[in-house]
């Protein structure tokens, strides 16, 4: 049952993440309270905790349907994600890991600042495309090109630490 919950996060994870960039830069009309949006916050907040755990659940294991999920013409659509595959690897370096979490928990206090929200909501896209850049890497992985040596799996550390950071 977790695995099927991993298989499908990354995906559902993209829909909170698309949710706390319109929470950021909607506005909020005046009939809603700020209690009611800190309490949208905390589901997504919640939400995007379970998701984490699961994914990295999910990627412990062989999963039957990523199997089944990978296409026929798999060295040809890896193909099309060079830059995806290219984006994963900088994550397995610390020092480049470290540098975007950093600029993430930054930007996220410029989200309280009327200014701030839109720099802020940019970088809340970027992590959804972080998770189309893991979820990619995660399934078309045998075909990398960046991949050296085969078998052995490097995670891209992509949502939960960030996201959390708007707490
Ligand atoms: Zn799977
Ligand atoms: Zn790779």
């Amino acid at each position: 049952m977790s695995t099927f919950i991993g298989h499908y996060a990354p995906r559902v994870l993209l829909g909170v993440v698309g949710s706390l960039v319109l929470l950021t830069v909607a506005p909020i009309p005046a009939s809603i309270s700020a209690q009611v949006v800190f309490g949208a916050l905390l589901v997504l907040m919640t939400l995007t905790l379970v998701l984490a755990v699961a994914i990295f659940s999910h990627n412990r294991r062989l999963c039957e349907r990523c199997i089944r999920s990978v296409p026929l013409n798999a060295s040809a659509v890896a193909s099309r994600y060079k830059a995806r595959f290219r984006i994963a690897h900088y994550f397995e370096r610390k020092s480049f890991a470290a540098g975007y979490l950093i600029a993430v928990a930054a930007s996220s206090f410029f989200g309280f600042h009327p200014a701030g929200k839109y720099p802020w909501a940019v970088v809340q896209a970027s992590l959804g495309y972080l998770l189309l850049v893991y979820a990619t890497h995660q399934r078309l992985q045998p075909w990398c090109p960046f991949c050296r040596g085969g078998g052995e799996h490097q995670e891209v550390p992509t949502s939960p630490t960030p996201v959390s950071s708007t707490l």
